[in-house]
């Protein structure tokens, strides 16, 4: 196809969080199963250049791409979704074009004119909507934009993708999505937030050529109709996209509305039924009510309502599936776990799992968690920060180390046991300069890591300033802590496993950044496989031979 690429923007209009980011991931899907190589990308229009230096409780996890960029989560909606490793070019921010164009300015690229929004800043974006070319060939590129239309930050995107389509009419198309709220009072749903939403972007110069409307319970085919009438499209090109039990039923939802028909004869291609075979297994798997239920418990210090841990949650979700069972998690913030609690909270937990973290706000109780999964034999999965945990409390409870430590939280401990990466020493600014993306982990044949992913060669992603000391390495080992994945070089430890112990696993990467709903991550169904064995087993699992105390 080469020369004739398709674009296709989505924007948003009357409220945040309608999920653009599943809708732009789910036409990625139903393109893909057409045949079509497809690439998504994110639009953010705030002024940090990357999400890494926000804080996760509002604005949910930074997803880590293989080449090491700290992106929106929604990549990660993409990535899951099409099952394709995303880059650095696919999340722009206001951040990375302002500060690009200011450099440029500096440097005398401009000289001699007035530097403006239109056309410098725009004409930064606009090289950016094709950003994605350079390395790959796609026939499609998707371009979200986050924010909502009628945001002061959106219009320089907004602008960029107006002139783009005025200059690529036949190849491109514009998406929109917006609220169709039901009113329980008067029985009614309503429209006029949508014909606002869509006259707003006809203000700045932008036609919608398809409407997806999201409602919390199905609506008639009247509503498309006067959402066709007022908005100026067919009413097959409107969507209808109700609330779903999951996020994996959208692409078969947007197919049974037709959306991939409505995309492709708008850009003249030829449609085809799609199949979706995978997604249909999926869906199918995680529909079927008389699955085994697990509980995963996630100590960590932000709770449910966040999206902070979403890429976890997610993993955990693909491998209760890939395990004919579904995941429930019970969420424990770890600022509350004490000595004095840490029994009544966890006392029937069937699997343990402490995510990746900064800062050492509720680091004691994490400390508690990862001391009763080791000393309980509760399956237990740490993720970074997890891994600095278990390591302290071995450390402390089984080496006798008392004041053991991570060098993060306290400075001058006399038992550095995670201590800063060299190459962290030098370094002066926050954003950007940690340790990120993937690395080779060569993995110890004979090891539990191995028996999942029967490899000695695998790539995770980073994203960590602090690793485990070797000076203490022999002491762990031989206390029967495994090191069994480090880099390749030996010198940065990757994995640890405690063999003593049913399942014991902590790692230094997130491997929770690489799970696809149909391709679970080795660690994580191991993870579960184990919880569900010792779940449905006639053994007391607390009561077995306790690993070392
Ligand atoms: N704060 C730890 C570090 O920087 C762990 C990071 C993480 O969990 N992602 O090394």
């Amino acid at each position: 196809m080469g020369k004739n690429i398709k674009y296709i923007f989505i924007t948003g209009g009357v409220t945040s969080s309608l999920g653009k980011g599943i809708v732009a991931a789910s036409l990625g899907v139903l393109l893909k199963d057409q045949g079509f190589k497809v690439t998504i990308q994110k639009f953010d229009p705030y002024l940090n250049v990357d999400p890494g230096t926000m804080n996760p409780y509002e604005h949910g996890e930074v997803f880590v791409t293989d080449d090491g960029s700290e992106t929106d989560l929604d990549l990660g909606h993409y990535e899951r979704f099409i099952d394709q490793s995303l880059s650095k070019a696919n999340n722009i921010t206001s951040g990375m074009v302002f500060s690009e164009v200011l450099k440029k300015e500096r440097r005398g690229d401009y000289l001699g004119s007035t530097v403006q929004i239109i056309p410098h800043v725009t004409n930064e974006i606009k090289k950016r909507i094709t950003k994605p070319l350079e390395n790959a060939d796609f026939d499609f590129v998707i371009t979200e934009v986050g924010g909502t239309v009628g945001d002061i930050e959106s219009l320089p995107f907004l602008e960029s993708i107006r002139q783009f389509q005025s200059q690529n009419k036949a190849n491109s198309i514009h998406i929109h999505l917006t609220l169709v709220p039901y009113l329980k009072t008067s029985g009614e749903f309503k429209t006029k937030p949508t014909q606002h939403s869509v006259k707003e972007l006809r203000t700045i110069g932008i036609t919608s050529d398809i409407i997806i409307c999201r409602s919390e319970i199905p609506f008639q085919t009247d509503i498309k109709e006067k959402i066709a009438l007022f908005c100026d499209v067919n009413v097959e090109s409107v969507i209808a996209c109700p609330d779903a039990q999951s996020i994996y039923e959208v692409p078969l939802l947007m197919k049974d509305e037709n959306l991939h028909k409505e995309v492709l004869e708008k850009l003249n291609l030829p449609v085809k039924t799609p199949q979706l075979t995978e997604w249909k297994a999926y869906v199918a798997a995680i529909q079927n009510t008389n699955q085994e239920q697990i509980t995963i418990s996630i100590v960590g210090k932000y709770t449910e309502l966040s999206d902070a841990y979403l890429s976890v949650v997610e993993a955990l979700k693909h491998a209760a599936a890939a395990n004919n069972s579904h995941c429930n998690i019970q969420w424990i913030n770890s600022e509350e776990l004490l000595e004095s609690n840490v029994n009544e909270f966890l006392k029937t937990a069937q699997g343990i799992l402490i995510p990746g973290g900064f800062g050492d706000r509720g680091i004691d109780g994490k400390l508690l968690a990862s001391k009763y999964a080791r000393e309980n034999n509760i399956p237990f999965l740490g993720l970074c920060l997890g891994m600095h945990v278990a390591l302290i409390d071995f450390a402390r409870h089984v080496l006798n180390l008392k004041e053991a430590h991570s060098t993060e939280f306290n400075y001058s401990t006399e038992h550095p046991v995670i201590d800063y990466l060299p190459q962290q020493k030098e370094l002066t600014e926050k954003g950007g300069t940690m340790r990120l993306g993937s690395y080779p982990c060569s993995v110890k044949t004979n090891s539990k890591l191995f028996e999942l992913y029967g490899e000695n060669n695998i790539n995770e992603r980073h994203r960590h300033r602090y690793e485990f000391n070797n000076t203490y390495k022999t002491l762990f080992e031989d206390a029967g802590m495994v090191f069994s994945g480090t880099s390749p070089d030996g010198e940065l430890v990757e994995v640890i496993e405690f063999p003593k112990h049913p399942f014991f696993m902590a790692c230094q990467f997130h491997p929770e950044l690489k799970s696809r709903p149909y391709k679970s991550h080795p660690l994580f169904k191991g993870l579960i496989k184990q919880a569900l064995e010792q779940k449905k087993s006639n053994i007391d699992y607390r009561l077995k031979e306790k690993s070392l105390k």
